[in-house]
């Protein structure tokens, strides 16, 4: 009984580890992309066309002339 319940849990738990490293995986995949500019501010990665880092507000890019 106790022996079963093991197994289950032990099962459960690495079905949730592989879960997890395969999201992490597929979440830095999409994180680190070509089209990234980083905050100069903060270091935070922000979408190439965004105007305003998404973490701390600031302009990520100087106004062009
Ligand atoms: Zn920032």
């Amino acid at each position: 009984m106790v022996t079963a319940f093991l197994s289950v849990f032990i099962i459960g738990l690495i079905g949730y580890l592989v879960v997890r490293v395969v999201y992490n995986v597929t979440k830095n995949d999409n994180t680190i992309k070509d089209k990234t500019i980083r905050c100069p501010y903060c270091q935070s990665i922000n979408d190439e066309d965004a105007v305003y880092c998404k973490k701390c507000g600031k302009k990520l890019k100087e106004e062009q002339k």
